[in-house]
């Protein structure tokens, strides 16, 4: 039977999240010309400048407020006026975003009453500025992503006129994805002719091309033109409950725009999910390209059960992450056998213990809990294969396990922000790496005791995949 089990321990190691105010970063990049004020220390802006500059490979250019001894004592609101005025005039950005920090909110700065002051005193400032609350103490990297999509909906999405016709658009908020997969969602999108406002679109901003003259702003993101018209759109669907869930109902409460609110479309049915969706709200047929790609992963998928089926398996990562890809592992054959998030996300352990009875499979779900956590489980209960992060590396190399890579932030290879993992394609090639991992560990030994069991682990001269039956 499965069950949920939250870390008694009060102190990580190797935890497998990160800061607040990085999530409001990231989802700012996904606005055309928006600047990001860290209204902190300078680490709190260093660190996750640092940290997405490993996994994107790209320049991340953000504002702090440098707060010091001084300002931590008298409060910081002299450093963020100077801030704000000196981003407008040597920037002239579409949107400031103000985060907060720990420290700033526990010195209590009131950043709406600072940004309000400094819109009084410099009246010719016409673009939006919201400030996110993002003290790290409170959540994890996902809270901050969703509390600035949560601003945005509450913030600047224009009233819409009385007998409004729309703009026949679909709010889409992908969530925590790489560019890799907002590219993919937007093949699909494209082939279906759907069109989308993106809840935000970080696509280029974070993974752009080399351009003589530099652009002054990065190329790409949503525009604040589209997000003002968002409030027109016929629907909102939220690709991640945790990350965009609450900015959807923000859009059904205030502008009557249905939410939809979805498991990451990591899968087959979870994908499924997603276009049914899309038909249902805008009427259009699910296209005989997109219906390819399905046909393709269903082949894939009986291609390589022999090789996957039974295998245990142990993923860690960010809850909506993790929902998803669950359902692609036992779509796979495999045992999610601990699933792990350093979340303390009680809806999200439901939620998860009844995919377990829906899937069949015996999971322990780990809440509030860290990768040390992990490492004891699995000294105790092995498993055959690691899903999840590039800080897993100590646990597949102490105990010689392979390790798929996947989610934030994978620091220790190169290009995988540019891969997708969402989609019929997405999923297509997590089976292919897994597979591959699979083989990879057959050619040098036997795989684990898992395999053996199963009856798969054949002598290695026999060609993989032969008379299976599939494709
Ligand atoms: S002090 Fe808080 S906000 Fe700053 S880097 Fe540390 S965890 Fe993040």
């Amino acid at each position: 039977m499965s069950s949920v089990t939250k870390q008694a321990r009060a102190v990580a190691i190797n935890p497998t999240r990160a800061c607040a105010p990085m999530g409001a970063m990231l989802a700012a990049f996904g606005v055309h010309g928006a600047i990001t004020i860290n209204h902190g220390s300078q680490g709190c802006a260093t660190y996750p400048r640092h940290q997405m500059a490993r996994h994107f490979r790209e320049p991340i250019e953000v504002a702090t407020t440098s707060l010091t001894e001084k300002t931590t004592v008298y409060g910081g609101k002299s450093n963020l006026l100077a801030a704000l005025k000196n981003i407008w005039e040597r920037f002239q950005p579409t949107m400031i975003m103000v985060c907060s920090t720990c420290l700033s909110e526990t010195i209590g700065d009131d950043i709406p009453a600072i940004i309000d002051e400094f819109l009084d005193k410099n009246p010719e400032v016409d673009i939006p500025i919201i400030s996110v609350k993002t003290p790290s103490y409170v959540g994890t990297h996902t809270t901050g992503f969703d509390n600035f999509l949560k601003e945005v909906a509450l913030r600047l999405p224009a009233r819409r006129a009385k007998n409004d016709a729309g703009n026949g658009k679909v709010n889409l908020v992908p969530g925590w994805v790489n560019p890799g997969d907002v590219r993919e969602l937007k093949a699909m999108l494209r082939e279906m002719g759907v069109d989308t406002i993106w809840l935000t679109d970080y696509e280029e901003t974070l993974d752009g091309g080399y351009y003589e003259p530099r652009p002054h702003l990065p190329r790409g993101g949503t525009s604040v033109a589209e997000l003002r018209d968002s409030s027109r759109s016929l629907a909102t669907i939220a690709l991640q409950r945790y990350i965009g869930g609450e900015a959807a109902k923000v859009y059904q409460q205030r502008h009557s725009v249905p939410s939809h609110i979805l498991p990451m479309p990591i899968g087959l049915a979870n994908t499924d999910k997603l276009l049914d969706t899309l038909s249902q709200v805008t009427g259009k047929p699910i296209p005989a390209a997109v219906q390819v790609d399905r046909a393709r992963l269903l082949d894939a998928l009986v291609d390589t059960h022999m090789f996957t089926t039974g295998l245990r398996v142990a993923l860690y990562g960010d809850p909506d992450l993790l929902e998803g890809l669950t359902r692609l592992v036992a779509e796979m054959g495999m045992q999610p056998a601990f699933v792990l998030t350093a979340a303390d996300n009680g809806p999200w352990g439901n939620t998860m213990l009844a995919l377990a009875e829906e899937l069949g499979v015996e999971c322990e779900i780990l809440m509030k809990a860290d990768l040390h956590e992990l490492h004891k489980r699995i000294k105790a209960n092995p498993v055959d294969l690691l899903l999840g992060h590039s800080k897993g590396k100590f646990i597949s190399d102490a105990e010689d396990i392979p390790l798929i890579r996947v989610g934030f932030p994978v620091e220790d290879r190169f290009g995988y922000h540019r891969r997708a993992i969402v989609g019929y394609n997405g999923a297509t090639y997590l089976v292919d790496e897994i597979t591959n991992a699979v083989f990879a560990r057959r050619a040098t030994a036997v795989v684990s005791n898992t395999l053996l069991e199963v009856g798969v682990e054949g002598p290695t001269d026999v060609p993989m995949g032969c008379g299976c039956g599939g494709g």
